[in-house]
């Protein structure tokens, strides 16, 4: 079983390479960016709730995203892993995932890193708006309050997984072939 993190700022091409990653490995995908949007679209309490946040680029609190990952991995049968996307995004997040995971005997193997500059992911994030329909991806405030967002609350993530020894950076410029290469070479490392 391997359980990844796969982290970076909005835009840096986590759903992307997720969807190989997915493929190849045959891991389930948890983003809590999705789970809040099906909430969203089915009109739940919870999408009610998360809706305010998420227009604004906030996060949404912990224990509410906490709780939703918790209902998610307990409603999964057998699987062969996990790929974790655009979660944890705090400090708090990343001890509760640890805490779940380990409580399972299944703990985190590795954060993977897509490291990407500030103009290239505020170039990438306008156009994804053209065609996602995502009203977070439109507005070049909102995105710029996301990078910030980022910066402040989630880069300490990387700090948490570094004193474990499970992060591994990837250098998110380039070819997303080249680039799933180099993630699947620290995957395989930990197979
Ligand atoms: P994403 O699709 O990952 O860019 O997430 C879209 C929005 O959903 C974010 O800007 C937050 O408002 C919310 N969100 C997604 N994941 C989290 C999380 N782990 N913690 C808090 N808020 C989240």
């Amino acid at each position: 079983m391997v359980n990844i993190v796969l982290f970076g700022p909005p835009g840096a091409g986590k759903g992307t390479q997720s969807e190989g990653i997915i493929k190849k490995y045959q891991l389930s995908h948890i983003s809590t960016g999705d789970l809040f949007r099906k909430h969203l679209k089915e009109g739940t309490a919870l999408g009610k709730l998360a809706q305010q946040y998420m227009d604004a680029g906030n996060l949404v609190p912990d224990q509410v995203v906490i709780d939703m990952v918790d209902d998610k991995i307990k409603s999964d049968g057998k699987i062969n892993g996990y790929i974790f996307d655009g979660f944890p995004r705090t400090v708090a997040q990343a001890e509760a995932l640890d805490k779940l995971m380990n409580g399972k005997s299944t703990p985190i193997s590795c954060m993977i890193a897509l490291e990407v500059s500030k103009a290239e992911l505020v170039k990438r994030l306008l156009n994804r708006g053209k065609t996602s329909g995502r009203v977070d991806d439109q507005d070049e405030s909102k995105i710029q309050n996301r990078i910030t967002v980022y910066e402040n609350e989630t880069i300490p993530v990387a700090n948490y997984y570094k004193n474990q020894g499970k992060f591994n950076g990837i250098q998110g410029i380039g070819e997303v072939d080249s680039i799933f290469k180099n993630i699947c070479k620290v995957i395989d490392a930990r197979l």
